[in-house]
């Protein structure tokens, strides 16, 4: 399928096919794994024009290699975006975007409602970088609103927060920023492209780690970065992107390349200079994910909308953040931005606090304890003692995080066994509760 005629094709057309021709020397039907390198020159005058970013050809795997291309344009085409640009993990991912449009003295506005190693990411590295970092409360947009400085150069919030469960309204944080010539930064980690296209609702810059739904097996790390191609980077506020660039021979990326101005700057000097690609066997795993994330996405929400509905019924469960319930605050807001489904991650709350946590996660056989979400096995973590344990207690208040909060990934197995494995898990407390 070529990029051209891919508007005419539905979703999951586009998830099988977009980015990808057969292979022509092989005839090969799946994209192939291209475990190369480096690539022949056909000419010196070639190799030259590759260099000068004259013409587009392939140099080094460092910063381009056509298995991951295949997969820079697959996401690119389902989120609705210009184009891509892969990287070794969705942390790289978001600090090649920091490092390509900050520059010191800059100013960044992110919601205070994160997975747990982008706040320690954007803590450090803002101050490794000299930038300013302020922290909103994500529902409340005055506070985006009043967030914003003259040297705000960037708005950073997930569509589903972690864990709280909490939707952000894109199209209004976005026209915020927009009256500020400032870009939206949106991680979609959570709701993936099949659940939401944070562009159609404005924002310019899109992020998802491809460790999680995208690849959905928990099989392999990696990340990815696309552009609308809609945001004006000669504003005049950014001179990082617009000007000429001594990092490449005086070269002015959005004059001379466009639309694509962002995303030639982000490959061509920041993924060269981080070196933080991603391998073209992840990139093919990636793509095997891709092909059925529509039909794995329906039944991670079918599963995760059934055991909410189930925990918030239990008198020994205290509050459930899942986003997809009725009762819940954010429920306009998934109407609005996830009709197909609110994801399947989600948080709830022990009343016997940590130790009640501990007991609870033990007792469990199916699912498993481990720090990752997104995958097809179903997933548990006790958040405080885990993933956010860096964080300050005021840090952990802020993010929703309470000590006997409990973080599900609900997986695509059988909903009678998964809710049969947490039933055992509550006994488990409810009997030590009642020796205590
Ligand atoms: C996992 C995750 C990341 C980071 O991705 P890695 O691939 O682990 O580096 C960023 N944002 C969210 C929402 C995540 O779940």
């Amino acid at each position: 399928m070529s990029s051209d005629d891919s508007e005419q094709f539905g979703f999951d057309t586009r998830a099988i096919h977009a980015g990808q021709r057969p292979e022509p020397t092989s005839g090969a039907r799946a994209v192939p794994i291209f475990q190369t390198a480096s690539y022949v020159f056909e000419d010196s005058e070639a190799a030259a024009a590759y260099f000068n970013l004259q013409e587009y050809g392939n140099t080094y795997s460092r910063i381009m290699n056509p298995t991951v291309a295949a997969f820079e344009e697959r996401v690119a085409n389902l989120e609705g975006a210009a184009g891509g640009v892969a990287f070794a993990s969705g942390l790289a991912a978001q600090a090649a975007v920091f490092a390509t449009i900050f520059e010191p003295g800059d100013h960044l506005v992110v919601s205070s409602a994160l997975y747990g190693g982008t706040i320690t990411q954007v803590k450090h590295l803002t101050r490794k970088l000299s930038i300013e970092l302020t922290f909103v409360d994500p529902d409340d947009l005055e506070a985006w609103r009043g967030a914003i400085k003259d040297n705000t150069k960037a708005l950073f919030a997930e569509t589903i927060g972690n864990p709280a469960g909490n939707v952000l309204d894109i199209a209004a944080v976005a026209e915020i920023a927009h009256d500020r010539d400032t870009p939206l930064i949106v991680d979609n980690t959570f709701a993936t492209p099949s659940l939401c296209r944070p562009i159609e609702w404005g924002a310019d810059i899109v992020v998802n780690s491809a460790t999680k739904f995208i690849g959905g097996h928990g099989t392999s790390i990696g990340g990815v970065v696309v552009e609308s191609g809609v945001f004006d980077w000669s504003n005049g506020r950014f001179p990082v992107v617009a000007d000429p660039s001594p990092a490449y021979h005086g070269l002015a990326f959005h004059e001379t390349f466009g639309v694509y101005g962002l995303l030639m700057k982000l490959r061509a000097e920041t993924l060269r200079d981080l070196g933080a690609c991603l391998s073209p066997f992840n990139a093919f795993l990636f793509l095997q994910g891709l092909e059925t994330l529509s039909l794995r996405m329906d039944r991670h929400v079918e599963n995760a909308l059934a055991t909410a509905t189930w925990l918030s019924h239990r008198s020994d469960v205290e509050r459930v953040t899942y986003p997809g319930l009725d009762e819940s605050v954010y429920r306009p807001l998934v109407e609005r931005y996830l009709p197909r489904g609110a994801g399947a991650v989600y948080s709830f709350d022990l009343p016997g606090g940590r130790q009640a946590g501990g007991r609870f996660i033990e007792a469990l056989d199916l699912w498993s304890h481990l720090a990752n979400v997104g995958d097809a096995k179903s997933l548990v973590l006790h958040p405080a003692s885990t993933t956010h344990r860096q964080l300050s207690d005021e840090e952990l208040v802020r993010a929703g995080i309470g000590p006997g909060t409990i973080r599900l990934s609900v997986g695509l197995e059988d909903i009678e066994d998964l809710l049969r494995d947490l039933e055992q898990g509550l006994e488990a407390v409810g009997r030590e509760g009642a020796r205590a």
